[in-house]
Formats: C-alpha cells, sequence, structure tokens
C-alpha cells in the first residue's frame, strides 16, 4: 500500500510556513512502515528536537484506478479518518534550504498516524466536512475541507496521473493552519465532525 500525502493545501497552512499557494497539488509519500496504527504511541524520535503535529483528513481508496477524472473520482475512496504528518520540522527546514528531499523530516517510522476509518457516505458533500485536533484537552487545529485549496476529487485526479491507485492506498490531504511541536507525555485526538476517531500519545 501507499501512503500519498498533499502539502500546502490550505492557504493558511502555507502561509504560516511561508511558503507560496501552490497551482499544482504538492505530492510526497510515505512507506508502509511509516504507518502509526490507532492508539499506538509515537516514540519521539532521537533524530529530531523540534516534532510538529499536522492533523489533516485522510481518505482511503476502495477502487484500483489511474488516470480518474474529478467527475468520477468519488467511486474511488469511501472511507475517512483524520491522521496526522508527523514532520521532524528541524530536518525539513535543513533539507528544503538545501533542495533536497525531505523523507528523512515525514517518511520516518511512526510519522503518519492514522484514525479508525469511517465510511463515507455516498453522495455526501466532501467540500464540508469538519475536524479538529486536541492537544492535551486543548483544541490547536480545527479545519473544514471546504478551505482545501484542492478538493479530494482534484487530488485522486491530479495522482492518479502519476501513480495507479490501488485499493487499501490511504491519502493525506494536508494541514490547516496552526500546526507546532509535541513534547513526550503529550495526548493528541482528532475528530471528525466531534467523533473522535484518532488518539495519540507520544512518548
Ligand atoms: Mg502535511
Amino acid at each position: 500500500m501507499k501512503i500519498i500525502c498533499i502539502g500546502r493545501n490550505y492557504s493558511e497552512h502555507a502561509k504560516e510556513l511561508k511558503n507560496d499557494i501552490p497551482t499544482e497539488p504538492v505530492i510526497f509519500m510515505k512507506p508502509k512502515s511509516a504507518l502509526l496504527f490507532p492508539d499506538k504511541p509515537l516514540y519521539y524520535p532521537e533524530f529530531t528536537d523540534d516534532l510538529h503535529y499536522e492533523c489533516e483528513l485522510v481518505v482511503k481508496i476502495s477502487k484500483n484506478g489511474k488516470y480518474i477524472q474529478e467527475k468520477f473520482a468519488h467511486k474511488y475512496y469511501n472511507a475517512i479518518t483524520v491522521g496526522l504528518d508527523f514532520t521532524a520540522r528541524d530536518l525539513q527546514q535543513k533539507q528544503k534550504e538545501k533542495s533536497l528531499p525531505w523523507e528523512i523530516a515525514k517518511a520516518f517510522d511512526g510519522s503518519a498516524a492514522i484514525g479508525n476509518f469511517i465510511p463515507f457516505p455516498e453522495g455526501s458533500n466532501i467540500n464540508n466536512i469538519n475536524f479538529e485536533l486536541k492537544l492535551n484537552d486543548k483544541t490547536v487545529q480545527v479545519g473544514n475541507s471546504n478551505d482545501m485549496i484542492f478538493n479530494i476529487n482534484q487530488i485522486l485526479e491530479y495522482v492518479s496521473q502519476y501513480f495507479t491507485l490501488n485499493i487499501g492506498d490511504v491519502i493525506f490531504t494536508g494541514t490547516p493552519a496552526g500546526v507546532g511541536p509535541v513534547n513526550v507525555y503529550d495526548k493528541l485526538e482528532g475528530f471528525i465532525e466531534g467523533q473522535k476517531l484518532l488518539h495519540v500519545d507520544i512518548r
């Protein structure tokens, strides 16, 4: 399975990291070994001093596809959850300065936390999904899919030009503003429409 991630998909987040607003989706991937399954803790990696959370809507691919058109894209996913695109911000900054790939900052073990998936009701409005992240019981990120620069169906169309999508692949769709650092003993909880789907303790 593949973990496909979209970067800079909310303009307020692009601005907070001083990035330009993209005109095409920014794509990167994480290996399967990056998956952090629901309710598993993340052990703070020794190679970073600035581990950040990025809470994102995550969709699961339910049908194989290539060159998927936006208008048919809704047939290719059937479940959604929230995830955390954990990022070693200090390493990412160094890689960006040298124009080098940033996998060491974003694709390490446990860097792709996913919550429990819930069915994506057919015909539901993909452009009005509210989600939220709490850090130690305090809300730190709120998002609505309507604020995505490229919506879920546009992402599938774009990504599937380059990569065949397979059943079980997951797509992290980008984070809204409000990213920040975590520390050992922090508790992170993610919600869609008020329903708790994700819980990660930092150890
Ligand atoms: Mg992200």
